[in-house]
């Protein structure tokens, strides 16, 4: 084997995590923050509304304290199905007969123990033969008989059921709405609070992104919508929702309960190529280092499934569990940073399909990192008042260079942390575009990020005859 290269200074990968009682104290939030955590979750199963006020703003209170600002994501829950309360939990045995009912106070069998669950329909769109997976699959039982108001099941695996376990029906097409009316009371939350991502779950086809962007019209908000595939026709439909949809998610937990599990790594490929060729950004997530909630080192396996969403060349990383409960928060991001850097290092170039080049404007940002790859030295830079520039460039995956991008958006100067090797920079464009980007310099030397004869590749407008127009410039930091 050659010289072992050193670890990059910078990360391209970015680092998601989600908060919960490991994580939410300002203590923690100011360290993560620090380490260089991008976006922070909120996991909406688990909120309520004051919560959810209230951690939002003690994140930008500390983003604040310690000068480094993130991007909040809020996960809406969409079309989920979960069992009623349980006064004490259930102790499922094997064979046993079980009754899942679907409204309150009905006549049922009071000799065979029942759990209700929120979805009316259950009845009329399962059928006899399929399977009832019950808290993320640890429970499965089969369908034997379909009454009026209840299905009645033979437990396969046993487990205990407790309060509001997760449902999921594999295969079967569920008639609920992709946005409910709980997801549009939290959303309404999460615009008032400023979010800057909107996490859709279970969304099954474009037309479901088409109702959210809607509401997001009507509200006038310029939050990102990130679609969650974590189910079969998401997988069908992949290609219509990664065109419809801002970002993706691989939402590897639902997706595993969905799917049979041998399909994940093939899923994966799919949609992180298909993210690229869109042009759009990619998030991998869930059980990247699952040990970790109890352990303070990840198994060799996880530690090649980081690696290989980095050799992927996904935009980012998410934790889940190992930061909402885990014993070890700090130490996973600090273990996702340090194998990001680590892979980054090597020479990641074969690893993706090339974004497709239809527009004009995709022509010049694509001139710009074919010039950045010859020059290894290089960084660039740009400017971006709306973000196509920044995310035009991250999705034609420079091989060494930084994107350093400047934009005066407070909200897109935090969403540009979920791309991949940008690191934005926030500063008021001067009326000059000549001065805006000797502003940018005299910044980018004054923090140490260049240094005196670095080449930069500047994209920009520049005024031509009146007209703005699109502008790649090679020059060397004086
Ligand atoms: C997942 O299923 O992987 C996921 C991220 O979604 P959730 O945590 O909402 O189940």
């Amino acid at each position: 084997m050659s010289s072992k290269p050193t670890a990059q200074p910078f990360r391209r990968t970015k680092i998601i995590f989600t908060l919960g009682p490991a994580t939410e104290s300002e203590e923690m939030l100011g360290r993560l923050i620090l380490l260089g955590a991008d976006i922070i979750r909120l996991n909406m199963a688990h909120a309520t509304h004051e919560w959810t006020r209230m951690i939002i703003r003690r994140i930008r209170a500390v983003s604040a304290r310690v000068e480094r600002d993130v991007a909040i994501m809020m996960d809406i829950k969409g079309p989920e199905i979960r069992t009623g309360d349980v006064e004490a939990p259930i102790e499922l045995r094997p064979g046993e007969i079980f009754d899942f009912t679907v409204k309150p106070g009905a006549e049922r069998d009071v000799e065979i123990r029942s759990v209700h669950v929120n979805y009316q329909d259950l009845v009329n769109d399962i059928q006899v033969g399929e399977t009832v997976l019950v808290d993320n699959g640890l429970i499965q039982l089969e369908v034997l008989e379909k009454h009026d108001t209840s299905i009645r099941c033979r437990v396969l695996v046993p487990g205990e059921l407790k309060s509001r376990r997760h449902i999921n029906l594999p295969g079967v097409k569920i008639n609920l709405p992709s946005f409910t009316e709980k997801d549009r009371g939290d959303a309404t939350v999460g615009l008032e609070e400023g979010i800057d991502f909107l996490a859709l779950s279970f969304v099954r086809e474009a037309a479901d992104i088409v109702r959210l962007r809607g509401f997001l019209e009507e509200k006038k908000s310029k939050v990102r919508i990130i679609a969650k595939i974590e189910d079969r026709s998401a997988i069908r439909n992949l290609e219509e929702i990664v065109a419809g949809c801002d970002s993706i998610m691989v939402a590897r937990g639902d997706l595993g309960i969905e799917c049979p599990f041998e399909d994940l790594p093939v899923i994966q490929r799919r949609a992180v190529n298909s993210c690229l060729a869109h042009g759009k950004p990619v998030i991998i997530a869930t059980h990247m280092l699952e040990s970790m909630i109890s352990q303070p080192v990840p198994t060799r396996a996880e530690i090649t499934d980081v690696a290989n969403a980095v050799y992927e060349q996904a935009d980012c990383m998410m934790l889940s569990g190992e930061t909402t409960v885990g014993k070890y928060p700090y130490e996973c991001v600090e273990m996702l940073d340090k194998i990001a850097r680590r892979i980054e290092a090597e020479d990641l170039s074969d690893f993706h399909e090339p974004a497709v080049f239809t527009t004009e404007k995709m022509k010049i940002l694509h001139s710009a990192v074919v010039l950045a790859n010859q020059l290894p030295q290089s960084h660039i830079v740009t400017f971006t008042r709306h973000g196509l520039m920044a995310h035009g460039l991250a999705a034609l995956r420079p091989v060494h260079a930084a994107i350093l991008a400047f934009t005066p958006q407070p909200q897109l100067f935090r969403q540009l942390r979920l791309l991949r090797a940008v690191e934005p920079y926030l500063m008021p464009f001067a009326p000059e575009p000549d001065a805006t980007i000797k502003n940018a310099i005299d910044t980018l030397r004054h923090r140490g990020r260049v240094r005196s004869g670095d080449k930069l590749i500047i994209v920009t407008d520049i005024v031509s005859e009146d007209r703005l127009v699109d502008s790649v410039q090679l020059r060397t930091v004086p």
